[in-house]
């Protein structure tokens, strides 16, 4: 049997999967020029451009934790963004409609209470997909602008189908998204189901100054958050029930501003609209299975979580990291796609996404909806914890995403 063409190939260049790529080089010793990366949306020279110095925010931002950053260093990214474009945050104050964010029951995390100077930073998805795809042409990996069509799996290797020719792979990365074509043509199947939400997203100017810290109010129709811009702007994330929507996107942009100054219980002062609105459905959605054969899913392709607490993005780049140490860690010579290494990695990481989806589901269950008694049980345990130091502090460490076993570019071990 010959040689496959590649060790691995990755189809999805978004973050995550362009972070495994230059993780996989930097961090794992694979050789570049055996590492594909294809990704549908590229222009010429395998990259995209940044968002120019002076152009007005982008409305995909992300709230990234600091195991996230520490990924980003070790893929050779973080020192390429535009520093004036991202917003540490040192704060997060959440609370229910039903108190205030000054409130004794409102959830205050600070990074000072866990010795840190910030929780993480809110930066632009297309800043950090240029970011990271610039890491890999400086790894060595050019990232192809193709789309896969179709693989077929043998015992040594699958072979890709892409649009534009044919290659073989010991290794096949799904890192393709919410709708991964490779978790459907591996035959790997999933539960998905809709939360009865869409987030409405949009930039705002702010009154008061938002004290370099994220807000989020858990109203009935869904949870609102308010993520610190550089300057006096947030980005608005504000999940509402579909009923709701229509309602909201045509309302004028006075109009808009006015509405959200009041559900936001005026927290920043008035708070007035200065982008467009975009609104997505929002779904959860579990792959029975990270691996089949010589597959394996990473981010999205694998799992979908509410965004009531910014953690999709940030649980990917968790996955990329952990498959990289899988990788590292082979004995020499082994099989880079070996069903025992990707078992690994499958362990170690879908408890853990399955957990951070359950708590995601739970919170907006029970917060994001008339009081019932469960929905008070809910208010009463958020109320012990913004009483509690110890609880506040391990809340702090989970959202900058150092608490537990993490994978090591994540703990900020580069080799
Ligand atoms: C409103 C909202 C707010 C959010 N806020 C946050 C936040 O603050 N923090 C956070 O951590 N997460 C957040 N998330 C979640 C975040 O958007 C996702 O978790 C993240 O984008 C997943 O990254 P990914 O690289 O796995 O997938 P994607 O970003 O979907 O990238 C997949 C890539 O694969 C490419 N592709 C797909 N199919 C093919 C193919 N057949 N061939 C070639 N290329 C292909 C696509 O072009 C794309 O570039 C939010 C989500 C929503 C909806």
């Amino acid at each position: 049997m010959s040689r496959p063409d590649y060790d691995v190939a990755i189809v999805g260049g978004g973050v995550v999967g362009a972070a495994l790529a230059a993780l996989l080089v930097r961090q794992a010793r694979i050789d570049p020029q055996r590492v594909l990366l294809v990704e549908r949306e590229l222009e010429d020279g395998g990259t995209i451009a940044p968002p120019a110095v002076d152009a007005p925010f982008d409305l995909r931002v992300w709230a990234l934790s600091q195991a996230s950053r520490n990924v980003l260093r070790a893929a050779g990214a973080y020192d390429l963004l535009d520093s004036a474009r991202v917003q540490p945050y040192e704060a997060m104050r959440v609370w229910h409609e039903g108190s205030t964010a000054e409130s004794r029951d409102a959830l205050r995390f600070e990074a000072a209470a866990v010795g840190a100077v910030d929780l993480g930073v809110i930066v632009e998805n297309r800043a950090v997909q240029a970011a990271l795809l610039s890491g890999c042409i400086a790894a060595g990996v050019v990232p192809q602008r193709d789309t896969l069509v179709s693989l077929t799996q043998s015992a040594a290797a699958v072979q890709l189908q892409l649009q534009s020719r044919q290659c073989t792979a010991a290794l096949l990365i799904g890192a393709d998204g919410a709708a991964s074509r490779v978790r459907q043509l591996a035959g790997i199947t999933s539960t998905e189901r809709s939360y009865g939400q869409q987030a409405i997203v949009a930039n705002l100017q702010c009154e008061l100054p938002h004290q370099q810290t994220a807000w989020q109010v858990f109203l009935d129709t869904g949870p609102l958050a308010l993520l610190p811009l550089p300057g006096n702007h947030c980005s608005l994330v504000w999940s509402m029930i579909d009923a709701r929507v229509p309602q909201l996107l045509e309302l004028s942009a006075d109009e808009f501003s006015a509405a959200l100054t009041r559900a936001s219980g005026g927290v920043l002062g008035r708070l007035q609209l200065t982008s467009a609105r975009a609104h997505f459905p929002l779904r959860r959605l579990s792959a029975q299975r990270y691996v089949a054969g010589r597959c394996v899913l990473v981010g999205d392709a694998a799992h979908v979580i509410h965004p009531l607490a910014g953690q999709g993005v940030n649980q990917g780049l968790l996955d990329a990291a952990a498959l990289c140490d899988a990788v590292a860690q082979r004995p020499p010579q082994e099989d880079v796609g070996a069903l025992r290494l990707l078992r690994r990695y499958e362990r170690g990481r879908r408890s853990g996404n399955a957990l951070v989806g359950g708590l995601m589901d739970a919170l907006d269950h029970l917060l994001s909806r008339p009081p019932d008694m469960a929905g008070r049980l809910a208010r009463e345990g958020m109320s012990v914890v913004a009483r509690s130091a110890l609880l506040r502090q391990w809340f702090a460490r989970q959202a900058m995403g150092t608490a537990g076993e993490a994978p090591a570019a994540a703990r900020g071990v580069f080799s």
